[in-house]
């Protein structure tokens, strides 16, 4: 509240509402993914959102929403509702609300007939509605779909006095309304709106420590540069902590600099990437760099590890095989663990993971390969190792290392979260970094 006050003192904040119409959006058929999306792309420029609001393809939802917003805001931006089907009716109720009738735009006609043109199909009627460009209204080509994005510099803007406001709307289809978003609204926005003071940003993820950890650890340090400006935000998602480091203003970017040497020396190992980097993606340009292989073999995560690794381009000069062990037999016969280490000590053992990585490099001939075995739950587990408890194990040239972890979270959480620890030993391994101490 602190940080917002004293960025609309110093000039550099502008009022932003996003309005998302559809009625799948409130039958809870579609998750509202474009609040996320659209907030992210304004804040890496400085503009924060102020206000976010959802409502259904109904008239007079759609126009009350719009009209508050202009009435509060400067940046209004209405997302859905510009296709051809009966219930998008966005711009005809936008057209109204402002006066502005509709007329047939020869160039976004000539879109439409070539979009499906190409596609060896003749236009059918109804797509054509959506040529109707309301009158004054800038458009953007939409180069992934037929519907037009549109927007105005409404000045003065109809609903507040004294004052002028952007009304940008863009169509629903999220790969329609990205590359429209980045290619054609952001830099036009950039021109008509007043440019944000200086602004910079930086985020520092971080993995193997508690949100609140995090906290008690740069706080204090950080104090100094927050009341020379320094907004710093937390983001924790499971496994994970972002810290947002922002600021805005003549010194900004020294400022945000500061912080983050701060931040780093005090988080040190645990920080593992910046801005959208992914752990992931951290561990296959080590390999890649250093010419280093993979190979998985798990169990209890069910080929997670392999699905993070290949979601990255580059993986298939790294990742040379991942075997799914799921079953005891699986583990005897693909990787080689013996039959009295499975009988004396059990599939989730310390033992029993040592032997899956070492079979898993030795039968790929990979530098690292990675095991991972545990009680998901909610049945099994034992006394000494109940539900939740996994082994993690390294194998590499220097040896073994096994770590046990207790994840008592539902089964989903469970794999991520034992996905995440197991790139994060083999991270850490590969930097020549201090492994975290696992729980006992
Ligand atoms: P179309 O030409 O496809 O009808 P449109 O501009 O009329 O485009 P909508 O009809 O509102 O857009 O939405 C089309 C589809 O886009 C929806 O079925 C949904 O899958 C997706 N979509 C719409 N709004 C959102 C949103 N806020 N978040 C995520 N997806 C959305
Ligand atoms: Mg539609």
């Amino acid at each position: 509240m602190e940080a917002r006050a004293r960025l609309r003192d110093d000039g550099g904040v502008m009022r932003i509402e996003i309005i998302n119409t559809g009625s799948e959006l409130m039958l809870g058929n579609v998750l509202n993914t474009h609040q996320q999306w659209l907030c992210k792309q304004l804040a890496d420029v400085g503009w924060i959102v102020e206000r976010q609001t959802a409502i259904s393809d109904d008239g007079k939802s759609i126009c009350n929403a719009v009209r508050e917003s202009l009435g509060r805001a400067e940046l209004v931006i209405v997302t859905g509702g510009l296709g051809p089907t009966s219930d998008d009716i966005t711009r005809d109720e936008i057209s109204k609300l402002l006066s502005r009738p509709l007329a047939v735009d020869a160039a976004v006609k000539k879109h439409i007939v070539d979009f499906f043109a190409k596609r060896g199909r003749e236009a059918p009627a109804q797509t054509l509605v959506q040529a109707q460009v309301p009158e004054g209204a800038i458009v953007m080509t939409n180069q992934h779909g037929t519907a037009p994005g549109l927007a105005w510099v409404l000045d003065p803007n109809p609903f507040r006095e004294s004052s002028r406001a952007v009304l940008l709307m863009l169509p629903g289809p999220p790969r329609e309304l990205k590359p429209m978003f980045t290619a054609q609204s952001l830099p036009w926005l950039k021109t008509v709106l007043s440019t944000p003071v200086s602004f910079a940003v930086r985020t520092l993820r971080s993995t193997g420590i508690g949100e609140s950890d995090v906290e008690a650890n740069i706080a204090g340090p950080l104090a100094k540069l927050v009341a020379h400006g320094l907004v710093i935000g937390y983001c924790a998602r499971t496994g994970e902590v972002d810290v947002r480091l922002s600021a805005r203003g003549d010194h900004a970017k020294g400022i945000v600099l500061e912080a983050e040497q701060i931040v780093r020396t005090l988080l040190g190992a645990a920080l593992y990437g910046i801005d959208e980097e992914r752990i992931e993606e951290v561990i296959i340009r080590q390999c890649a760099n250093g010419g280093q292989t993979l190979a998985l073999a798990e169990s209890c995560t069910g080929g997670l590890i392999a699905h993070r690794l290949t979601n990255i381009s580059g993986a298939s000069a790294v990742l040379k095989v991942s075997w799914v062990t799921y079953s005891a037999q699986s583990k005897l016969s693909l990787l080689g663990v013996s039959e009295q280490t499975l009988a004396g000590h059990g599939a989730v053992s310390e033992a029993v993971a040592r032997e899956m990585a070492e079979g898993a490099r030795l039968n790929s001939k990979a530098d690292y390969a990675i095991a991972v075995t545990g009680f998901a739950g909610p049945d099994g587990g034992t006394d000494v190792d109940p539900v939740g408890t996994v082994y993690i194990a390294l194998a590499s040239r220097c040896g073994t290392q096994v770590s046990r972890r207790i994840n008592r979270y539902e089964r989903e959480t469970f794999k991520h979260v034992t996905a995440q620890q197991a790139l994060e030993l083999l991270r850490r391994e590969l930097l020549g970094l201090r492994q975290l101490e696992g729980k006992k």
